[in-house]
C-alpha cells in the first residue's frame, strides 16, 4: 500500500507519519461471494464451501503474536457471508489486533451497521465506477446503489469508511467520478488498486491498462492527492499493487517541494516498496499461507502446523529471498536506480506473464530512460 496523502502531510508539515508498527495479514476467510466481479483474484462464487472452522481461525489469531501480526484485513469472497465473522473479529480485537473489513457492502443493513462499526476499526467498501460501470464490473444490477447505501449506513453509525476502486480499462473513465463521489459524500479515504493477474484478474488480463493509460491515471491520482492536500481536504488517497507509483510521486513532490526532496526520498526508502512476505502475509480460504493474496505459491498451511512456524522460518528459501532488500529481480529492475524504493513491484504479475517469480514486473510503466537517469517524468493526465 502506498499512502501518498499521508506522506505529503507528514513530510511537508514535519509530522510523524501514521504508520503501523507490525505486520499485516490479509485473511480471505471465505471464498463464498454474492457477486462475480471481473477482477476477483479469488475467483469467488456462491458455490464455494468454507474450509476453516471458527476454532482453527481463533487458534491462528492466538499464534499471531509470535509473528508480530498487528493488523488483520478480513476479506473474501465476501467476508460478511460468514456467520462467525463478528465472533472472529471481536476475538482479534480483544488481542489488540487492529481489524479492517473489506466488503462489497451488500450485506450491510440498518440492523448490523452499528455492530460492524463496533467490531471493525475501518471498513473498505468496493465501488468500481459510476453506476453503469460498477454494476457491469460487479455483474449485478443495483449493486452500486446498495454499496453506496452501505457507506451511508456506516457513516451514520459513526464508522470509518472508505472506497475501494480497481483501475482497469473497464473502470478508468470513472476515476474522476470516484473522487467526486468521495467529495460529495464526505468519504475520507479512496484506495485505488491496480490489477494483479490472479484468479479472474488473470482470466481477464485484457482489461488491464496499457502503459500510456496507466501513466496518465497515476499522474491524475497523484495530482489529486496534492490538490486535496493544498485545499485542506480530509480525503486520503492510497494506491495498491503498484509500488512504481512512488517513483512518479517522488518526481512530482520534488518539483513542488525541492527543499524537502531528500526527506521524502528517505521516507520512501524506509517504506521499501513491495512488502509481500516481509510485512505482508495472506491466509487464503483454504488455510494456505502466501506472501500476498495473489501469490502463485504458498509457504505452508495453518491446517498442518502453527502459522508462526511457517512465517518465522529462517529456512524458507522463498521467504528469505523476498525478505532481501532490495530484492534481486531480473530484467529492467536489475538496472533500475529506484529498486530500493519500488523493490521490483509485483512478483505475482511477473509469474503470471513470465512464469518466473523473479522476472521484472510486466506492468512497470517506467521507461528504460526513466529508470536509469534523473530525468523528469512529463506525464499528462488529460484523458478523462
Ligand atoms: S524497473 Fe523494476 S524496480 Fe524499477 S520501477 Fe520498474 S518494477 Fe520497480
Amino acid at each position: 500500500m502506498f499512502r501518498l496523502s499521508n506522506l505529503i502531510k507528514s513530510v511537508v508539515e514535519n509530522k510523524k507519519e501514521r504508520s503501523l508498527n507490525g505486520n499485516i495479514a490479509i485473511w480471505n476467510l471465505t471464498n463464498r461471494c454474492n457477486l462475480l466481479c471481473l477482477h476477483c483474484y479469488s475467483k469467488a462464487s456462491l458455490d464455494s464451501k468454507d474450509t476453516l472452522t471458527t476454532q482453527i481461525i481463533k487458534n491462528t489469531i492466538d499464534n499471531f503474536e509470535k509473528s508480530d501480526i498487528k493488523f488483520i484485513i478480513f476479506s473474501g469472497g465476501e467476508p460478511l457471508v460468514r456467520k462467525d465473522i463478528f465472533e472472529i473479529a471481536t476475538y482479534a480485537k480483544e488481542r489488540n489486533i487492529i481489524t479492517y473489513l473489506s466488503t462489497n457492502g451488500l450485506y450491510i443493513n440498518p440492523s448490523n451497521a452499528k455492530k460492524i462499526v463496533d467490531t471493525f476499526d475501518y471498513i473498505g467498501i468496493s465501488i468500481d465506477g459510476d453506476e453503469t460501470t460498477h454494476d457491469h464490473f460487479r455483474a449485478l444490477k443495483g449493486s452500486y446503489q446498495k454499496s453506496l447505501k452501505a457507506i451511508k449506513l456506516i457513516q451514520d453509525s459513526g464508522g470509518r469508511v472508505g472506497i475501494r476502486f480497481t483501475l482497469t480499462k473497464k473502470t478508468i473513465h470513472s476515476l474522476e467520478h470516484i473522487f467526486k463521489l468521495s467529495e460529495l459524500h464526505d468519504i475520507s479515504k479512496v484506495y485505488i488498486s491496480h490489477l494483479v493477474y490472479s484468479g479472474r484478474g488473470e482470466d481477464n488480463l485484457n482489461i488491464d491498462l496499457d502503459q500510456t493509460q496507466r501513466k496518465k491515471a497515476v499522474k491524475f491520482i497523484i495530482d489529486k492527492a496534492f490538490s486535496y492536500y493544498e485545499t485542506n481536504s480530509n480525503i486520503e488517497i492510497v494506491t495498491g499493487n503498484m509500488e512504481q507509483d512512488a517513483i512518479v510521486f517522488l518526481d512530482i513532490f520534488s518539483k513542488k517541494y525541492p527543499h524537502l526532496k531528500d526527506i521524502m526520498y528517505k521516507k520512501l526508502l524506509n517504506w521499501g516498496g513491495n512488502s509481500a512476505g516481509r510485512k505482508l502475509v495472506n491466509i487464503d480460504s483454504q488455510g494456505f499461507i502466501k506472501p500476498d493474496p495473489f501469490f502463485p505459491k504458498a509457504i505452508g498451511n495453518i491446517l498442518e502446523d502453527d502459522f508462526s512456524k511457517f512465517w518465522n522460518s529462517k529456512e524458507n528459501k522463498l521467504l528469505n529471498r523476498l525478505r532481501e532488500h532490495p530484492r534481486k529481480i531480473l530484467g529492467k529492475c536489475s538496472q533500475c536506480r529506484y529498486i530500493e524504493i519500488c523493490n521490483g513491484g509485483s512478483r505475482s504479475r511477473a509469474y503470471s506473464i513470465y512464469h518466473n517469480i523473479w522476472a521484472q514486473d510486466p506492468s512497470c510503466y517506467l521507461s528504460e530512460e526513466e529508470i536509469k537517469s534523473d530525468k523528469n517524468f512529463a506525464y499528462s493526465s488529460n484523458i478523462f
